[in-house]
């Protein structure tokens, strides 16, 4: 993704780095009052802060995947039983 693809709502998610400004406002001169653009350094966050949402979306998807593909394997098993077994296995307390 290229800082310039970014809108001003997606930029202005996230808190400015170098100025210190808050969600959803506008960057600051270090003088006082607006300024023209958003620093650099808070698009790259943005930029951040959008792919790792765009990972988690995929992370959930592949998981849904996975999920209708156990159900349609073993029809009418519970599969939230069989997420709570997998969690116990992993904390080896079965
Ligand atoms: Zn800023």
């Amino acid at each position: 993704m290229n800082s310039n693809e970014l809108t001003r709502e997606q930029i202005s998610s996230v808190p400015c780095p170098s100025c210190l400004v808050a969600v959803g406002k506008g960057c600051v001169l270090y003088l006082g009052g607006l300024r023209s653009g958003p620093h650099l350094v808070r698009k790259l966050s943005a930029i951040d802060a959008l792919e790792r949402k765009r990972a988690h979306l995929v992370h959930l998807s592949r998981f849904a995947l996975w999920a209708r593909a156990w159900l349609l394997e073993r029809p009418g098993q519970d599969f939230d039983k069989h997420l709570t077994g997998l969690r116990l296995d992993g904390n080896g307390r079965k």
